[in-house]
């Protein structure tokens, strides 16, 4: 490892602290497929993480397309036990 990937590993943690400590994540936003309510997504969310609709309870899978663009899939529930 040489010196410049170094600083380049240093520069990335130290912005990416610097991103987490002002608290300044950008939001996507995006309309509930389901109610049409505001959904806001931080933008460094993961493909696979489940997001719920604060309206209507719904969940959705988020899909990263690319930066700033995410599209949200209805979460099947696999495996649910309905007996009871
Ligand atoms: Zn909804």
């Amino acid at each position: 490892m040489n010196l410049q990937e170094i600083r380049n590993i240093y520069k990335k943690n130290f912005t990416s602290n610097l991103k987490h400590s002002k608290g300044a994540i950008n939001l996507i936003k995006k309309k509930c497929p389901e109610c049409d309510a505001d959904l806001e997504v931080p933008d460094d969310v993961i493909s696979g993480e489940i997001i719920s609709c604060p309206d209507c309870g719904m969940d959705y899978e988020v899909i990263v397309k690319g930066e700033g663009k995410i599209e949200l899939k209805p979460a099947e529930i696999e495996g649910e036990d309905w007996g009871e």
